[in-house]
């Protein structure tokens, strides 16, 4: 039967181009199998609507003849490697701020989701066929932490490489042979038929699950799969200034999935989004610290020194005689590093003069006295 893209996307007959595309974005958002609750057949379905309504051409002829697709080979084992949304509107950026031994260059936009569909191969999909799910995590740290390096454990339940079989998926001592599917490649090839041609599509052999070799005795605790879910625990360097927001790309430290191929296991990445609480009486801009101190009417007057808490240590601050509510006195470096580069930022400490509201029967007479001398 054929498929209604309309009812795909959620939109009407005579959607514009604007409503298709934001149809599109949103229910590529919802299914996306790196999601929870993501459906990869519900996303390349989704993907291959947008295809074809967002060409004028295309749309034009699937309204006058439909899809003209089969629904074969819709399923794939292959898992989708790690594509970025917020890279959509072009270019490689990705928003991440930062990438610890990362590859490169993993934003697939466009280009990489129409090449999983018709077969043609994307920048890095050779790369990334097989390759095990990417994990995303929230941290949270201090503000304190966030000012120097910080190393933190990380606790996650994922599937890794079975470590009784090594990943082969044969019980040890069981006859292993070369896959009779795929010949031992680990991957098949499907012809697909669309309105645009026939394509070609290599996807990881359901047999094998991409291993290239069967084998009379599964492993009794991967069951065959090669891989086990497990709790993991993971250590993690923050950078010193790190931002509330910023992410942390650890390759190869997501889920274990296997390449076609004998034992050719390759993981996802883990993306550790660092949250940093609200400090109690620091307040964060950009690098720099903001931080009130009230002061009596005398300090004000006579000037002083007192003790202000700072990020790194304690500083002695000097009040000079006669300063202003509302002044600012600035400490330089006493902020938090910058993180790319060189240098700290600064500590502004915004005074404020406290004016009393209660006084005293000798305050009060001070004051009276005050008063008779102008002041
Ligand atoms: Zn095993
Ligand atoms: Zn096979």
């Amino acid at each position: 039967m054929a498929k209604d893209y309309y009812k795909l996307l959620g939109v009407s007959k005579d959607a514009s181009d604007d409503e298709i595309k934001k149809a599109f974005r949103k229910a590529a958002h919802k299914h996306h199998p790196d999601k929870k609750g993501g459906d990869e057949v519900k996303f390349k379905e989704i993907n291959e609507a947008y295809q074809v309504l967002s060409d004028k051409q295309k749309r034009g002829q699937y309204d006058q003849f439909g899809s003209g697709f089969d629904q074969a080979g819709a399923g794939g084992g292959q898992g989708f490697g790690g594509f970025d949304f917020s890279g959509f509107q072009g270019g490689g950026q990705n928003g991440f701020n930062f990438e610890f031994g990362g590859d490169g260059g993993d934003g697939g936009g466009f280009g990489d989701i129409f090449g999983d569909i018709f077969g043609g191969k994307g920048r890095d999909q050779s790369q990334n066929q097989g390759k095990g799910n990417d994990i995303s995590v929230d941290i949270e740290i201090t503000l304190e932490e966030a000012v120097v390096e910080t190393e933190k454990d990380i606790n996650i339940y994922i599937s890794i490489l079975c470590s009784s079989c090594d990943g082969s998926g044969a019980e040890k001592g069981s006859k292993v042979e070369s896959c009779k599917t795929c010949s031992g490649s680990g991957q098949v090839t499907k012809q697909r038929r669309t309105i645009l041609g026939t394509f070609a599509q290599n996807e990881i052999c359901p047999d094998c699950k991409g291993l290239g070799e069967t084998f009379d005795k599964k492993c009794s605790v991967c069951g065959g799969d090669g891989k086990t879910k497990q709790n993991k625990t993971i250590k993690v360097k923050i950078p010193a200034g790190i931002a509330d927001g910023q992410t942390i790309r650890l390759s190869g430290q997501g889920e274990v999935g296997f390449r076609p191929g004998k034992r050719n296991s390759v993981a996802g990445d883990l993306y550790i989004t660092v949250r940093v609480k609200q400090h109690s009486f620091f307040e964060r801009k950009g690098d720099d610290i903001i931080y009130n101190l009230q002061i009596s009417i005398s300090q004000a007057v006579l000037g002083d020194k007192v003790n202000i808490p700072t990020l790194q240590d304690e500083v002695k601050l000097k009040i000079p005689s006669g300063i202003q509510s509302g002044k600012i006195i600035k400490l330089n470096e006493k902020g938090i590093t910058h993180l790319q580069g060189r240098g700290k930022g600064d500590m502004f400490i915004v005074v404020r003069v406290v004016i009393p509201e209660r006084l005293s029967k000798s305050q009060k007479k001070l004051f009276e006295k005050l008063k008779e001398e102008g002041i």
